[in-house]
């Protein structure tokens, strides 16, 4: 075989393989150049998710007819002139490959103007062919035009997705480069209708506002400015403003968005003990740091990045956080619900306590002790020996309940007062169990005994329930109404995203309905979840973090992926403490699940110690 040199074509079109993934990555080249150019407002127009039309305009420096001459041509940049420049780059673009590489697989049009030019000129280039520059009106500034992309690489045009998701895409670039730059204006307009409207603001906070919502703009601490090779600047969320994802983690290096591993570490190392292991904090962080001091060039879109020195970067950001939020008042809010779930007022207050001593005695008189907290599944008929399954279920209603004498163990770290003796439930019938330290049953098997995860456990038998709902004859699982709405504050993506799984949230009994421009109210919700004491709120808000977070496009394995986090939520929780009637009513349950001994993540809900174990461990055998 023949070695041969490339055609130009042909090199830029394999550069716009890596280069332009999808319509969001040319407008993010676009955006970048006329940040470059120094604009102050930006104009961005899509049609069909960028398929048909990009658009992106801006009042910025413009070029000159020699200039332009010259940018559709590969490699050639205005902002890197020697060698020693690539090493100390402050421009978002510098590889003069963009426009090269867009042009290569679009039918691109330039129109541009220097403010102190009367006239303006154009340029056209496509595939292969490139027009020459011919005066033409314009205003100050530049209009990059991009049409029919991917129309010689069919290929990369079948990997294009619905509309709802490309602009998803699109709408994130945009959020990632407007963040650095408040100050600068940018509108967002599909098919005719403008979809975001970032005004010119005066602080990142303010950007935040009108890129998310007035609640997460309220949620964020600012970074006290530090560093001297290092400067860490920016905003980062409390814990409570967390999220289910990592989406929410906007880290900027000079300027630019980047992915980093060790930048990354350091926002999970500065809430740890503060934040569940699956939540994430929210985090607006601006790091500048000497050109020379880091490598932007090792990635062709330059989303990663290489540190000269990468702990004293992770250290500086690391210790930035962590003074914000010891600074800050983050006590957490100890509910009244949990309160009462421990069997213990909140305070020490002795009439509070003695108010609740009232209430529980009084509560006894009325509903019998055996009654289960929480509602056995639809659609499953109550085991024959629980009394008391037909009567309506309290759900979430306030039910203590003597614990066995184990569980009333110091729990949580709290030291438990005795409590006044109290009617102890019957004692259980087959299976006998007990609980410990609020998370874990014990029950006796006919060959040995078992340990439970209570939380394991239950999230099954919940997700096996909603499966069966799923496939049988409704099809979907059955709804409440919700009284009185709840909203959430969601981005036009997360809008784009509801309206995309539509068919999957009706499925799941959820419909939601805009409510004003930047927010969507929950109108039905699955009646188990509400059952179970579920918010609606920050359920749909979970819901979103993961559908955004959710790279699969199988509709069956999103749903199941739904239906896991729905279980989760929904099933008892290590720390709950169960009536004796519970924790019966769990076991049948298990008796009757498929698949009871591991939960829907795959981790076992049960272990089992034989007599044989046993006799081996205690030296009898
Ligand atoms: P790079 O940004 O890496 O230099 P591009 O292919 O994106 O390469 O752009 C080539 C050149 O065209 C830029 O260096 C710049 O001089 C010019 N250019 C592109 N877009 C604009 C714009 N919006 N305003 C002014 N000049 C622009
Ligand atoms: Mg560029």
């Amino acid at each position: 075989m023949a070695i041969r040199i490339l055609s130009t074509h042909l090199v830029n079109k394999i550069a716009a393989g890596e280069v332009v993934e999808r319509p969001a990555s040319v407008v993010k080249e676009l955006i970048e150049n006329a940040l470059d150019a120094g604009a102050t407002r930006i104009d961005v127009m899509i049609e069909d998710g960028g398929r048909k039309l990009i658009s992106v305009a801006d009042n910025g420096g413009g070029m000159s007819a020699e200039d332009l001459a010259l940018a559709f041509a590969p490699h050639a940049t205005s902002k890197l002139a020697y060698e020693e420049d690539l090493f100390a780059i402050s421009t978002l673009g510098f590889r003069g490959e963009a426009l090269a590489s867009i042009a290569s697989i679009s039918h691109a049009h330039i129109r541009t103007r220097q403010r102190a030019n009367d006239g303006g000129f154009e340029a056209k280039a496509s595939g292969e062919t490139a027009e020459d520059v011919r005066p033409c009106p314009a205003s100050p500034g530049t209009t990059v035009t991009v049409r029919d992309l991917f129309f010689n690489t069919p290929a990369r045009r079948k990997f294009m997705r619905t509309v709802n998701t490309e602009m998803g895409h699109i709408t994130e670039q945009l959020t990632r480069l407007s963040l650095p730059h408040p100050n600068v204006a940018f509108t967002l307009t599909n098919n005719g209708r403008q979809t975001q409207n970032l005004p010119s603001a005066e602080t990142t906070a303010q950007r935040v506002r009108d890129l998310f919502s007035v609640d997460l703009a309220e949620a964020l601490l600012p970074l006290s400015p530090r560093g001297h090779d290092v400067r860490v600047a920016g905003l980062i969320g409390t814990p409570s403003a967390a999220r289910g994802s990592g989406k929410w983690q906007y880290v900027f290096l000079n300027g630019r968005y980047v992915r980093d591993r060790l930048l990354s570490h350091a926002l999970r190392e500065a809430y740890r003990g503060l934040l569940e292991p699956r939540q994430f904090p929210v985090a607006f962080v601006f790091l500048e740091i000497d050109p020379g001091e880091v490598d932007v060039n090792v990635h062709p879109t330059k989303i990663e990045v290489r540190f000269r020195n990468g702990q004293l970067v992770h250290g500086e950001l690391l210790a930035a956080m962590k003074e914000t939020l010891n600074k800050a008042d983050l006590s957490p809010r100890v509910s009244f619900a949990e309160s009462n779930d421990m069997g213990e007022p909140a305070g020490d207050d002795e009439q509070r306590r003695q108010s609740l001593r009232e209430a529980m005695a009084d509560f006894f008189k009325k509903a019998p002790p055996t009654q289960p907290r929480f509602s056995f599944p639809e659609g499953q008929s109550p085991a024959p020996h629980s009394a008391n399954a037909s009567a309506p279920a309290f759900a979430g209603q306030y039910t203590p309940q003597p614990q066995p004498q184990l569980a009333s163990a110091p729990a949580m770290g709290r030291t438990v007062t005795p409590a006044p003796p109290l009617p102890r439930p019957a004692p259980a019938q087959s299976p006998a169990a007990i609980q410990i330290h609020n998370a874990y049953l014990i029950a006796a098997a006919e060959d040995g005994l078992v340990i439970i995860d209570q939380h394991a456990l239950h999230e099954r038998i919940l997700y096996n329930e909603f499966r069966a709902r799923l496939a049988g004859d409704a099809g979907r699982l059955t709804a409440q109404r919700m009284l009185i709405p709840e909203t959430v504050d969601v981005t036009p993506a997360e809008m784009a995203t509801l309206d995309n799984h539509s068919h999957l949230l009706e499925r799941l009994g959820v419909e939601v309905a805009p409510f004003g421009p930047n927010s969507m109210a929950v109108q039905q919700f699955p009646s188990l979840l509400a059952e179970r004491g579920v918010e609606a709120g920050p359920f749909l808000r979970e819901m979103l973090d993961k559908l955004a977070e959710d790279e699969t496009t199988d509709p069956e394995r999103l749903m199941e992926d739904l239906l896991e986090m729905m279980a989760c939520k929904a099933a008892v929780k290590a720390g709950d403490p169960l009536t004796q009637a519970e924790i019966d009513s769990l076991l049948r349950q298990s008796e009757s699940v498929d698949k009871a001994s591991s939960c829907p993540h795959g981790r076992p809900t049960t272990l089992k110690l034989t007599l044989k174990d046993l006799a081996k461990q205690f030296k009898r055998i």
